[in-house]
């Protein structure tokens, strides 16, 4: 089934929802580089961030096809899931390596919206994508972990009660392998800020809520930690499947956005006494668009149906995100072009879009990464790192 037709009721109330945040209530927060608080609030009261969380602990347990479904038509409607897709995966962690203890104590109030899981600390500035590099540490001591080091990037901090944060808890020398040593554990923000953790916002090209943080002996309970000390490098790495086709199918929305103003506008737009989609240099780069987020759609449909089926789907959701991410600024290129002047003008929200949509090339994974999976563990070919 394409993307476009699963999960129908599902999209119109997903679009029913952001017809209550148009244009102008983005493009206000995106002056301002403010954090959509409403909307985050309105999607989590009506359930489409708990989509993952089974049944058993308060979500509805529907699985990632339909979580694609809901960020998609977000992003289609012009509203932006990037304030808020993380609700949906970082849990994952959780649920997949977490004691029961830590379910109990956590998901229902994820799902309900009590708790908010919004971040998840794993890039540092020196480490970059070589994630075995990070140095932000945990010494334990007695019955706590105290953390000292850096992360950047760090979306949604101020934002989240809760983080999921990726430290090393054996120096990367003495470790037996280099992505051995490192461990995960949950952090509550609430009573870590002022008391061993610094929250500084960086400011970007997109409303994007990201921030650098500072530890400097910040206390976390030995009971916070996920599964195995030492392990942890491969939970989270479970948990980048789920990010990518999540983030794959914002791109497919952005795409179908972007496809759908470019060709409304080229029908509409009269110069040299025609409109401009009756001329084949523009109608044709907006067909074009719209067969590669097309294509782009079912490899993500494909990710999300492996993922659902517990099949290992690392490679898959590499494509998807890869293509995805690819089509959406394509699409973007596109409708700018198409617009001509207006394209750059705020009220119409491409440029808005454009700048949002171009984050996906590189995060939460470089186009270049991808490639270098699907070059060396696909392909066979040598590895370069
Ligand atoms: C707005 C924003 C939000 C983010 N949110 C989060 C978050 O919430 N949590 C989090 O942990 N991280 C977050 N990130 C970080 C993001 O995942 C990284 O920026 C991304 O993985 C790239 O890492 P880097 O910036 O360190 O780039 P680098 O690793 O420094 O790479 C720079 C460039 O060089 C290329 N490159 C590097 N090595 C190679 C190689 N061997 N071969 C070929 N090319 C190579 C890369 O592809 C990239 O294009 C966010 C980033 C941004 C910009």
């Amino acid at each position: 089934m394409s993307g476009a037709e699963s999960f129908p009721e599902i999209r119109d109330a997903v679009r029913k929802l952001c017809a209550q945040f148009p244009g102008e209530y983005w493009r206000a927060l995106d002056r301002e580089r403010t954090y959509p608080t409403e909307f985050v609030q309105a999607l989590t009261r009506a359930g489409f961030l708990s989509v993952l969380i089974p049944e058993a602990y308060g979500g509805s347990g529907l699985g990632l096809a339909a979580a694609t479904a809901v960020l998609e038509e977000i992003h289609r409607s012009g509203c932006n899931g990037g304030a808020c897709h993380a609700q949906m995966y970082t849990m994952g962690t959780i649920l997949k390596h977490g004691s029961e203890a830590q379910k109990q104590a956590y998901l229902p109030k994820i799902a309900s919206g009590e708790l908010r899981l919004q971040a998840f600390g794993v890039t540092e500035p020196t480490a970059g994508t070589d994630t075995t590099r990070i140095s932000t540490f945990a010494r334990r001591e007695g019955d706590h972990y105290v953390v000292s080091g850096q992360k950047l990037w760090i979306s949604r901090a101020e934002h989240s009660d809760l983080m999921v944060l990726l430290c090393r808890t054996t120096a990367r020398e003495e470790a037996a392998k280099p992505s051995d040593g490192m461990s995960v554990l949950i952090v509550d923000l609430r009573d870590s800020v002022g008391n061993g953790l610094t929250i500084r916002p960086v400011r970007t090209m997109l409303n994007h809520a990201t921030t650098e943080l500072f530890f400097d002996g910040l206390k976390v309970p030995v009971e916070n930690l996920v599964g195995e000390e030492g392990k942890g490098f491969r939970y989270i790495l479970d948990g980048m499947n789920a990010e990518r086709i999540l983030i794959a199918s914002e791109c497919i929305g952005d795409g179908r956005f972007f496809v759908d103003r470019a060709s409304a506008y080229a029908k509409e737009r009269e110069v040299f006494g025609r409109p401009i989609g009756q001329n084949q240099g523009v109608q044709f780069p907006i067909a074009r668009a719209h067969v590669q987020v097309t294509a782009a759609s079912l490899m993500v449909d494909k990710a999300a149906a492996m993922f659902d089926a517990g099949e290992p789907c690392g490679t898959e959701a590499n494509m998807a995100k890869m293509l995805a991410s690819e089509a959406s600024w394509f699409a973007a290129d596109t409708a700018i072009q198409t617009h001509g002047g207006f394209g750059f003008a705020e009220d119409y929200d491409i440029e808005r879009k454009f700048r949002e949509t171009r984050l996906y090339q590189v995060a939460p994974i470089s186009t270049n990464l991808i490639l270098s999976h699907v070059g060396t563990h696909v392909l066979g070919m040598p590895k370069s790192f």
